[in-house]
């Protein structure tokens, strides 16, 4: 057993405990306390740093990693997406090479979890070669699908023939509500019953036309693209009456963005137990808007943090985003902006009584931050955006 000692321990379970200690056996949290449990034993004292949990990312595409800017800002998100769809289109298999960076970075800048987006499953080997724990969100997409079950079958198929890795869990999720059929969205939905199931939904407000009516820039991009299905109907009402009718608001439904949403919206998902992902940076990189972030925590949902792909974010650093969600609600307390890059990201992918916490028995992936002298308040400091050189993962 070692014990490490340090001015700040933020076991995100209960409050900062100043000069704490957190006891490591067998790479599993033993103990969290404020004075070591065994004077005299192996204690390493840390000094002025922070020990945390590992961050939980709940919202990348790391097989994307090779877009790194260059897929330029746009004031219309359709329009990034329609940019982003032609430099994919040349390019297959996404280079593995971006995605192995990435996941360094990743971990580099403190973060143990990721709720990651594949098309292709290129992200599996780097990530078994990797210490990051992940859901593999196998996306679909298919707005005219014409056999939603076959399209099942096969990437059902490809899962199965997956090596089986403890801390990697694959899922089957679909893109959003203008890019997957609905009839595509209930099959997913019924397959990937209990699982935990991520859509981008609520991000643009040409979304909420599309589904109002059928038309606009999404309509228009389908149409380009030939995939619009002309025995479609809108179904008349918002991102989450939809998913809703498609049997997906449940305590396992991500919805990722969420930037548009109104706080009946909002209140239906924390009655359901479901969880918003915000990504308020990438937000701002693809047109999408400003994320509400104080209705999110007003309305009493689960709310993760995330930070999308590399085509649409500077960095994968999750202390980035979470300065940003705390440049857009100040009023936010910063204990519920850690709570959200932690716990509720794991408890959102399924991985809550391993990670997202320190607390005795869950895996100690345990991140130490470099503290600065004149810091009076912790929390506020770990929000404030925290440069990677300032972290370092300890020895269980
Ligand atoms: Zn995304």
């Amino acid at each position: 057993m070692i014990t490490y000692r340090a001015a700040w321990v933020l076991p995100i379970a209960g409050p900062p405990i100043p000069g704490g200690t957190v006891s490591v056996e067998r790479d599993l949290i033993a103990a969290v306390d404020a004075a070591p449990r065994t004077p005299g034993g192996d204690v390493e004292d840390l000094g002025p740093v922070a020990i945390l949990p590992g961050l939980v990312n709940a919202h990348t595409h790391l097989e994307l990693s090779w877009m790194r800017g260059q897929v330029a800002p746009s004031t219309s998100m359709p329009a990034w997406a329609a940019s982003l769809i032609a430099l994919r289109v040349g390019v297959s298999p996404d280079p593995p090479e971006p995605i192995v960076s990435a996941i360094a970075e990743a971990r580099a800048s403190g973060t143990c979890l990721v709720g990651d987006i594949t098309n292709t499953f290129a992200t599996y080997d780097p990530l078994v070669d990797s210490e990051l724990s992940a859901v593999l969100f196998r996306e679909l997409l298919g707005f005219a699908a014409p056999d939603p079950e076959a399209m099942i079958a096969a990437v059902t198929a490809q899962i199965a023939d997956l090596t089986p890795i403890a801390w990697l869990r694959p899922s089957l999720v679909p893109h959003a509500p203008y890019s997957v059929s609905p009839a595509l969205l209930g099959a997913i939905a019924r397959c990937s019953a209990g699982k935990p199931l991520s859509i981008h939904i609520g991000e643009s407000a040409q979304e909420l036309e599309f589904l109002r009516d059928g038309t606009g820039e999404w309509r228009t991009l389908l149409e380009r693209l030939g995939v619009w299905n002309a025995a479609w109907t809108p179904p008349a009402c918002g991102p989450v009456e939809y998913l809703d009718r498609l049997g997906m608001v449940n305590r396992e439904l991500l919805a990722v963005h969420g930037v548009h949403f109104t706080d009946a919206e909002l209140a239906r998902l924390a009655a359901a137990g479901a969880t918003v992902v915000a990504c308020p940076r990438s937000n701002r990189w693809t047109g999408a808007g400003a994320p509400p972030i104080d209705r999110f925590y007003a309305s009493g949902v689960r709310v993760a943090i995330g930070t999308d792909s590399l085509a649409s974010v500077e960095d994968l650093n999750l202390f980035a985003e979470m300065a940003e969600v705390r440049r857009l609600a100040p009023e936010v307390p910063a204990a519920r902006i850690l709570e959200s890059a932690t716990l509720a990201g794991a408890e959102a992918l399924g991985f809550a009584s391993e990670l997202g916490s320190l607390e005795p028995g869950k895996r100690a992936q345990l991140l130490a931050v470099r503290l600065p002298a004149d810091v009076t308040d912790v929390e506020q400091y770990l929000v404030s955006g925290i440069d990677p050189g300032d972290i370092r993962w300890l020895d269980t």
